[in-house]
């Protein structure tokens, strides 16, 4: 019997086969990517159609009809389709969660009354609601592009209707956007659409109003998970009846169908918010790429820091690199390192740093003073018993919050009073180990008490439009010094903004992860980035205990070329991504031998497999327990990318096979963090 094959949003990897609706018998191949209501057990659900006109899989009197077809909408279209199914065997996760995760939520309930009427409705609001272009608004003017500039709008613009991978490495300020901007302007001429990908929600408003600036007359939408579910529908709408000219969004838009797709730009694309952290763990960037080559388009992956495996394909003639070396309108700021060795320091800031910040309050002019921690300080301790404030939920030290005097984890979210007298020893004299935002921020309060101080972390700004207020008041100068986490790091431009100072970064050069100095140098680099971006001169201090560190001595030369070409270097002898690539099994269980002893048969029954591939010894994560439960993980290198994918196809129905129902577990490919 002949059927359509429909995924559906349920945990396995398959798809369900169901009698084909009569009007679709001679032109069976117009079904593949409805959307369609089916029955499922005793319920209905919303499917997608991926295979149409098929030998059916399961015996005839078991086969069901397709309820119902929404054939008043575009069905998703192939490369869509393509990038998904890519994603679920690549991420080896079910295929039909896949596909209905990437449709925005109303997409995915099955309509409580007759739908036709109802989709018609909502596709006249579609049209009425979304971002209206604004007409007779006065475009925003393009500057002159510089040398390289030009080189670059160039050389994506001339690849036309093809694959073509780009590298932008422009230094911070360095004139990238403005690239995309006049790319997008040719597109937008051409009559293309054009999707831009951020890594974070924060950094849309922003690049937003820039390209609302420039292009008043055309639609643009915006495509993020904060979205009200009438919103994100609407601007999904857009983007695939080709109305919206520009999508702008983070890495769930890379799904968005987008009929006349012209380019890809991916800025920031070394931010790790583009791998997805759970359910389908999938790479935004990685997915991007994908679709550029499917959809014969340019992509241009843009960083003033690219992630290593973007610089070595880069450097390997694989993706063309361009280059931005300079600032058009200011210069680089100025970096140097204090050394902090032997100095007494007031509340981890040195005197060096308090008098540079006293200069920029009375030029009146900004600074930033970045730490990577927030609350008050990392542990509150015991200097009799060296007691350190443990979470009793997790294997981690519960962070001392002053403002509101508590003791958080930030782990498991667990909460305590902040306690005067030690648990153990009964000494009343408990001392507050190590700086966080709030400690800076009550010290700078204390050493300058003339200074507007703003603090920006995650605890300032939870309520929603916090931070868009806090930068508004920073644009507006009402703000003197700025404590925030790397929430401050990315892509924000400040014109008063002229010091920036580093504190307690030391601690990122000594963890086991490799990783972790890339990262570090993103960070800093991208930190040093806020300052000096108008005609006002920037200066960058870095305190730090190993001043001549090879990291800070490129960080403070700006050479990001010669920091990668060391890393690289160094990954290659060690077979390390991106020479090799990486699987990771994750498990955890409420107890330590559950983990232990899954991860032990599954390593077991993946060396029975016999691949090329390295299995490596089960260990527990750095933080090894979380909100009571144990971790472990076991990761999996290859140095064939194909290699290891046969493999995990080979592993996964084992790894279902010995897991209890106490044991959850879950497989990252190309994990971020091994
Ligand atoms: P990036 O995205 O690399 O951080 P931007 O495109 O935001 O850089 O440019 C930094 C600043 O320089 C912005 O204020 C921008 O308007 C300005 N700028 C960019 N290109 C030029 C140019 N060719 N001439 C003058 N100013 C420019
Ligand atoms: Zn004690
Ligand atoms: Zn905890």
């Amino acid at each position: 019997m002949r059927v359509a094959r429909v995924a559906l949003d349920v945990p396995l990897c398959t798809l369900f086969d169901y009698a084909m609706p009569e009007e679709y018998r001679l032109a069976p191949d117009s079904l593949v990517g409805r959307r369609v209501v089916v029955p499922f057990g005793r319920a209905r659900s919303v499917g997608i159609v991926l295979e149409s006109d098929v030998e059916a899989h399961v015996a005839e009197r078991r086969i069901r009809a397709i309820g119902r077809v929404f054939d008043d909408e575009p069905p998703l279209p192939g490369d869509v389709l393509e990038v998904l199914r890519f994603a679920s065997d690549y991420y080896h996760h079910p295929v039909g969660q896949v596909l209905l995760n990437a449709l925005p939520q109303k997409l995915r309930r099955v309509p409580v009354r007759d739908g036709s009427r109802a989709t018609k409705a909502a596709a006249a609001d579609t049209a009425q609601r979304v971002t209206p272009p604004a007409e007779s608004a006065a475009a925003a003017p393009e500057p002159q592009l510089t040398g390289a500039q030009q080189r670059a709008v160039h050389a994506v613009l001339s690849s036309r209707d093809t694959f073509a991978p780009f590298v932008l490495h422009g230094v911070t300020g360095g004139g990238k956007t403005e690239v995309y901007l006049q790319v997008v302007a040719e597109l937008l001429r051409r009559g293309r659409q054009a999707l831009v990908l951020v890594p974070e929600i924060n950094l849309t408003p922003q690049l937003t109003e820039r390209f609302r600036g420039r292009f008043p007359g055309v639609t643009l939408v915006t495509l993020h998970s904060h979205l009200a579910e009438g919103e994100r529908m609407r601007a999904w709408r857009a983007a695939q009846d080709g109305v919206a000219a520009v999508v702008i969004g983070t890495r769930l838009a890379v799904f968005a169908p987008l009929p006349r797709l012209g380019a890809i730009v991916v800025d920031e694309e070394h931010d790790a918010s583009y791998k997805q952290q759970e359910g389908l763990r999938y790479s935004a960037r990685d997915l991007a790429l994908l679709r550029a080559k499917l959809r014969g388009v340019p992509v241009v992956l843009g960083s003033a820091t690219p992630s290593l495996e973007s610089y070595a394909n880069a450097m390997g003639g694989r993706y063309r690199l361009l280059e931005l070396p300079s600032r058009p309108g200011a210069r680089l700021p100025a970096v140097r390192c204090l050394d902090t060795r032997g100095q007494r320091l007031w509340h981890g800031l040195s005197g060096a740093l308090l008098e540079a910040l006293q200069a920029r309050l009375e030029r009146g002019e900004q600074s930033l003073l970045f730490v990577n921690r927030r609350g008050y300080a990392p542990v509150l301790m015991c200097l009799a018993c060296a007691w350190t404030s443990p979470c009793t939920r997790c294997s981690a030290r519960l962070v001392l919050h002053t403002s509101e005097r508590r003791l958080r984890c930030h782990y498991c979210g667990h909460e305590e009073a902040v306690t005067r007298v030690c648990p153990t020893c009964g000494n009343q004299d408990l001392t507050p180990a190590g700086h966080g935002t709030q400690r800076l921020e009550s010290a700078l309060r204390e050493a300058l008490p003339a200074a507007r101080v703003l603090r920006i972390d995650r605890d300032t700004t939870r309520r929603r439009d916090a931070f868009a207020t806090m930068q508004a008041r920073i644009r507006a100068n009402e703000v003197d010094i700025l404590v925030g986490t790397q929430m401050l790091a990315k892509g924000h431009d400040f014109p008063r903004l002229t010091l920036v100072g580093v504190v307690n970064a030391d601690g990122a050069l000594y963890t086991s992860d490799f990783r972790a100095s890339e990262r570090l140098y993103a960070q800093l680099t991208q930190v040093a980035g806020r300052a000096g971006r108008s005609e006002l001169a920037g200066e960058v201090l870095i305190q730090s205990n190993f001043p001549t560190h090879p990291l800070y001595e490129a960080v403070c030369r700006q050479d990001y070329a010669a920091f990668a070409t060391g890393a690289l270097d160094e990954r290659r002898q060690l077979g390390f991504p991106p020479y090799s690539h990486h699987a990771l099994l994750r498990a955890e269980a409420a107890r330590r031998e559950r983990v232990d002893d899954y991860l032990a048969r599954a390593a077991e029954a993946g060396a029975a497999l016999r691949f090329p591939v390295e299995i490596y010894d089960p260990v527990p994560p750095l933080v090894a327990r979380v909100g009571g439960r144990e971790r472990g993980q076991l990761l999996v290198q290859s140095s064939s990318r194909n290699e290891l994918q046969r493999f995990l196809s080979a592993w996964y129905p084992q790894l279902e096979g010995t897991a209890t129902r106490s044991v959850r577990w879950s497989l990252d490919v190309d994990p971020l963090e091994v």
